[in-house]
């Protein structure tokens, strides 16, 4: 008999509520007009943009002018940093974020040092993956243009004390960017309670469609658009306005709004579960990031002498699917930055899980799980030791 499929990657990817499919559909062979255009099929296109656009602003407690439709949570990402450098007259411009930021907005960081003459200060965290604000206080300086830290980690499920660190960088004049595409559908996303200047989402991470992001850009903050072209989304990102995927993303997000509250208790008692179960029955393991401050969603941790990317082809040969880290990392065999970042040794830091629950997960997954997990990593720690 076929073992039942057990998906434990939502930090990855979710799939499409149905409702946010239905919501889509007309929009590929119905409505059809170039929201752009002038006349009525372009009309009825640029109605829908525009209600998705009120209904992710009123989530998000800004003005709909305020809201970027972008191609992903990394366009979002790229926007604000690429954007608010681009734009800053300091010489040369500062940009200070994290060690544990994603590659989104890492490697964007990076190029700025590397390429476009900005100082960048990465800075370090806590062993839990926090980042004080006394610590960012100490690296601001005169020409800090963008502090970029994200409001909940992809890798160990960190939330972080966003309103706490940008009023440090507001109070010495620096923009504030938030990558939140982990946390949509999953904390409060309201941007004067987080106290920032843009924030980036990710359809997909919240039972939207692939490929559809937004970036928050609150009213007064220039940026110079990464992607030129048409004066498309007030200049700000150039490029024919994806009409399915937004009206798909808006729909997703209030889905995820309007039940917030539930799907979120029953994400963390399952999280829980796990997290209790995993380390009360594999000897050598910890759990990565902060047991409080944590995704709902997210468990995450490392397992001495283990080989992460063994494990999850063992795991996915008994039917169950989660991720070593960031799902861009997976099928890499070098030790993820951010366990390395947080001070693991190699012994440690080869041996990641993530396991991200969603609304599909029942008490049955999470009994298989800690059924099969200690007995997988049992075998795979028996491989190494081989060796
Ligand atoms: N930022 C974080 C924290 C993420 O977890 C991801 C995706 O995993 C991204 C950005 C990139 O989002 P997208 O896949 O929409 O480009």
């Amino acid at each position: 008999m076929q073992k039942p499929l057990i998906y434990l990657d939502h930090s990855a990817s979710t799939p499409a509520d149905p409702r946010v499919v239905e919501a889509m559909l007309p929009y590929f062979t119905e409505i059809y007009g170039n929201p752009s255009s002038m006349h009525r099929f372009a009309q009825q296109s640029e109605k829908a943009v525009e209600q998705a656009r009120r209904t992710v602003a009123d989530i998000l407690g800004c003005q709909p002018k305020e809201i970027v439709f972008t191609g992903c949570g990394s366009e979002s990402d790229n926007l604000a940093i690429r954007g608010a450098v681009a734009q800053s007259r300091a010489k040369p411009p500062h940009l200070i974020t994290s060690r544990l930021e994603h590659a989104a907005v890492a490697n964007t960081a990076q190029q700025m040092q590397d390429f476009y003459g900005c100082e960048v200060t990465f800075l370090p965290s806590d062993p839990e993956g926090s980042i004080s604000v006394a610590m960012l206080r100490e690296s601001l300086q005169d020409n800090t243009t963008l502090v970029s830290l994200m409001l909940a980690n992809n890798e160990i499920g960190t939330i972080l004390p966003i309103p706490n660190l940008a009023e440090a960088a507001h109070e010495r004049g620096a923009l504030f960017h938030t990558d939140a595409v982990q946390a949509g559908g999953q904390l409060p996303l309201n941007v004067h309670d987080l106290n920032v200047d843009m924030l980036s989402l990710s359809a997909h991470k919240f039972y939207g469609p692939k490929g559809v992001g937004v970036l928050y850009v609150r009213e007064g903050v220039v940026l110079v658009p990464s992607q030129s072209g048409g004066s498309h989304e007030e200049g700000r990102r150039a490029g024919t306005l994806n009409v399915p995927l937004i009206v798909g993303l808006a729909k997703a997000l209030e889905i995820a709004e309007a039940n917030r509250e539930s799907y979120t208790t029953e994400f963390s008692r399952l999280r829980d579960r796990l997290i209790d179960g995993i380390l009360e029955r594999v000897p050598d393991s910890q759990l990565t990031g902060s047991r409080t401050h944590r995704l709902p969603s997210h468990a995450s941790f490392v397992f001495k002498n283990v080989d992460g990317n063994l494990l999850l082809m063992h795991l996915d040969l008994q039917g169950i699917a989660a991720s070593s880290g960031s799902a861009c990392k997976t099928g890499n065999p070098k030790p993820s930055d951010v366990l390395l970042a947080l001070g693991y040794d190699e012994n440690w830091a080869l041996g990641g899980l993530r396991l991200s629950v969603g609304r599909q997960t029942t008490d049955e997954h999470i009994n298989t799980v800690l059924e099969v997990l200690p007995k997988e990593i049992e075998k795979v720690r028996s491989l190494v030791a081989m060796k």
